[in-house]
């Protein structure tokens, strides 16, 4: 019986796991079979199911072990090192292309709408309004038709999957196609979001598809890439890839890895360091020689300034000891402005998906289409009630460019104005975002924008940014944050000037700083943020201030809630395993949590009928196996794992019509299988029950089981705490854990020297202390 301390400790979890049963119709209506539906805990068509992240060593893995030689061993790190190379190149390149179509749209965009203006505010706002919309359109459509796990910025699922858990879809070649493009279309259509978020998740996608040897479905697979039968070795991929997302997104290559260590990874190593570190300088290299081309005007629109790289060096060289009160409440707005933002896109986002979202597809269409019309129209309308101002004296090398001429955009924008005037407020909102960041940040003028503007901004694009996040478009958080958090930055610099006239104060300084505040405050991350923050802003000297506002806005925010990513897993049905246990644990045992269960296993040679109709009978994706030895006694063999199963029913080869089992005088075992036919293509269904076609004569042999198996599952004994079998299922990455009674016999003891291994000794030799009791 669960204990007190069971029911409040675990309940949560319990909730989040239990399977919610799902009608027939709705079944039907998606498309899923019956076992699907038992199978994936479905949470708005999203499906849930962990990782084998273990190595089976069964048969086939230790006859495939024993045949790799000392070359294949090389060959395989060759490969690991080529992959790294082709997923830094793969996602610099995704990136560059998504910068260069974004920038082209969003400059073709804002040129047309400008020169329509002059002649007709309702015309030009009218082609503003439908290039949005069908930028934003053709997002939808691709997420609501082609790759609904595109929608989002893909990191909460990025996540779970270096967690252990296998969201269905998120890794495969149309979700990659998908978020592309649809990044493209949801940028370029002016909603309030951006595109490193995605960055990640299509960074992750190309490490994945490079892992498993190309698309299974597409038919794009390549046999030399096809060396990576564990999912192990597929998770280091993903972490490179995660790193050169963001390396990309922000050309921060060591902000990009210490991102993937920080915010994404739960698993690390310092060899997985090495390599992650190397895909983000191939990142930083492919990016910068993009770049370099693109600068002769190749690339359209997209050219000096189309890269996040906000460069404010020149600006405050130095703070004073009173700037620090000001730059600690930029920490603390950041904390409430960013756990507020986490909270309503929570309630946003759980009534869109139980609510909104269940309608249909169509419904997700016009809501995103409405969100685009209203944000078009927010951003032309408002700025036309802005008063113009005049341009500031700027000399020929600040590189601070007023509009010479009626109609011009970027770093300021004119919108309705005369020569030598410029339009505050259409500069942050009737522009791209990465030039209203750079306007945010400048350091070369003060007071460019009124307070008035910055806070007209600060709340409609707080709004904006809080609807829009959760509709059916790949959404990044990145950028948004940077925006809001600069507005508010700026606010209280503009503040802060006044008040301490004689000080060598910035306010592109506090904007800056109020970015690092709200990413802080909703992201809840710390040193990659910081040096993500630095490296876009090349500028060093302003480290301590970002990480005295970062921390005390990750204080702040944490006292209210989980961060942004945390708490969209939690919605999506994510059961994340976060770093610690929870303290309840201590005082429940192995034996406790398992419950009043009934153990469902097979032994060692088995019907194929009764393998059948186990596996109809249950949704469980993990047995353990048993025997019995010749005086009777019980003895768990394994554990086998129900994809296996299947492939065993569905190849047929394995099955024998005699019910005894295999002896090792009959030779060795015969392994008819290649050990890649067990793995299943990461986040794709795999095989199910439904698949498997048996006669009614195979149905009356047996299988084998033992050569199948994983001999060597992990075990606790029942008493162990909790928190002991947390820590193990955690830190080893695991999936099952067998708990089993008191062991009777100890065949011998291991202790630090016993795996002190010298690279060429012969393990056969090693002498283990045995001490039979
Ligand atoms: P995962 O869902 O993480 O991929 P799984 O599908 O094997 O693993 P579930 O079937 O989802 O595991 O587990 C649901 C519950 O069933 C858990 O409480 C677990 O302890 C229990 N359970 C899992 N496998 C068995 C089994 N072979 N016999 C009895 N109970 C089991
Ligand atoms: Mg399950």
């Amino acid at each position: 019986m669960l204990s007190n301390h069971l029911q409040n400790g675990m309940d949560t979890a319990k909730l989040m796991w239990s399977r919610l049963p799902k009608s027939e119709v709705e079944a039907e209506a998606d498309g899923s079979t019956a076992d699907e539906v038992g199978r994936y805990k479905k949470n708005d068509g999203i499906a849930v199911e962990s990782l084998d992240y273990e190595v089976i060593e069964n048969c086939a893995y230790r006859q495939e072990q024993a045949k790799r030689g000392k070359i294949y061993r090389a060959y395989t790190v060759l490969v690991k090192w080529i992959l790294a190379l082709l997923i830094g190149t793969g996602t610099a390149l995704a990136a560059v292309f998504i910068n260069i179509s974004v920038e082209n749209f969003a400059g073709w965009k804002y040129s047309l709408t400008f020169n329509i203006i002059q002649k007709s505010y309702f015309a030009g706002f009218l082609v503003y309004m439908l290039i949005n919309l069908a930028l934003v359109l053709s997002s939808a459509w691709i997420i609501t038709q082609f790759a609904p796990a595109a929608a989002g910025s893909g990191i909460p699922e990025i996540k779970g999957y270096l967690n252990g858990i296998d969201t269905h879809g998120i890794l495969l070649f149309r979700t990659l196609i998908g978020k592309i493009f649809g990044s493209i279309g949801s940028v370029g259509g002016g909603l309030a979001l951006g595109k490193e978020g995605p960055l990640v998740h299509i960074g992750a996608c190309i490490a994945s598809l490079l892992g498993q040897g190309g698309s299974t479905k597409y038919h794009l697979r390549s046999r030399w890439l096809q060396i990576f039968t564990s999912e192990r070795d597929r998770r280091d991929l993903v972490t490179c890839g995660c790193a050169a997302g963001v390396a990309a997104a922000f050309r921060a290559p060591v902000g990009g890895v210490l991102f993937a260590l920080e915010e994404v990874t739960s698993w690390w190593r310092s060899q997985l360091m090495w390599r992650v570190f190397f895909t983000s300088a191939i990142v930083a290299v492919v990016v910068r020689s993009a770049m370099g081309w693109c600068k002769s005007g190749k690339c359209g629109h997209f050219g000096d300034g189309g890269f996040i790289i906000w460069d404010i060096s020149g600006g405050q060289e130095d703070y004073s000891f009173q700037e620090l009160l000001p730059m600690a409440v930029i920490g603390v707005i950041g904390g409430l402005l960013g756990a507020l933002f986490n909270q309503l896109t929570y309630y946003i986002a759980y009534w869109r998906r139980n609510y909104l979202h269940k309608r249909g597809n169509r419904v997700k269409v016009v809501e995103v289409c409405i969100v685009s019309v209203i944000t078009s129209v927010i951003s032309f309308g408002l700025p036309l009630f802005k008063k113009c101002t005049p341009c500031p004296d700027t000399d020929a090398n600040s590189g601070i460019e007023c509009p010479r001429r009626p109609g011009m955009y970027g770093n300021y924008v004119n919108f309705y104005c005369g020569e030598k005037e410029y339009n505050d407020l259409a500069t942050i909102f009737f522009n791209t975002q990465d030039d209203a960041i750079r306007n945010l940040f400048s350091a070369k003028t003060i007071h460019e924008f009124s307070a008035q503007s910055l806070l007209t901004f600060l709340v409609m694009f707080y709004s904006l940014a809080v609807v829009t996040f959760g509709t059916a478009v790949p959404a990044g958080q990145f950028v948004p944050g940077i925006m809001i958090g600069s507005t508010y930055g700026r606010l209280v610099g503009m503040f802060v000037v006044s008040f301490y006239q004689k000080l060598n104060i910035e306010e592109g300084t506090y904007a800056l700083l109020g970015a690092a505040s709200f990413l802080g405050g909703s992201m809840r991350m710390t040193v990659s943020l910081c040096v993500i923050m630095v490296e876009i802003t090349n500028n060093l000297k302003l480290l301590p201030l970002i990480m005295l506002v970062l921390l005390i806005s990750k204080a702040v925010g944490d006292a209210f809630n989980e961060g942004l990513y945390e708490e969209q897993a939690r919605l999506r049905g994510i059961p994340l395993l976060e770093s610690r246990p929870k303290y309840q644990m201590r005082n429940i045992t192995a034996k406790e949590a398992c419950g009043n269960q009934q153990v469902v296993y097979f032994p060692r040679v088995v019907k194929v009928m009764d393998v059948l109709s186990i596996l109809k009978g249950n949704n469980h994706n993990g047995f353990p196996v048993i025997d019995h030895t010749r005086s009777g006694e019980t003895l768990v063999i394994g554990l086998i794992l129900r994809s296996h199963l299947l492939v065993l029913l569905q190849s047929k080869v394995d099955f024998q019509h005699s019910p005894l089992p295999f002896s090792s005088r009959d030779g060795p075992i015969p392994i008819r299988h290649n050990l890649t036919e067990f793995v299943k293509p990461v986040s794709s269904k795999g095989l199910s029950i439904h698949d498997i076609h048996l006669t009614p004569d195979d149905l009356e042999m047996y299988i084998d089981l033992a050569p199948f198996l994983n001999p060597s599952p992990y075990v606790v004994p029942e008493d162990m705490s909790l928190t002991k079998v947390y820590n193990l299922f955690r830190q080893l990455g695991l999936r099952h854990l067998l708990v089993v009674p008191h062991a009777s016999r100890v065949v011998g003891m291991i202790t630090r020297k016993d795996l002190l291994i010298e690279d060429n000794e012969d393990i056969a030799g090693v002498e283990l202390q045995t001490t039979s009791v």
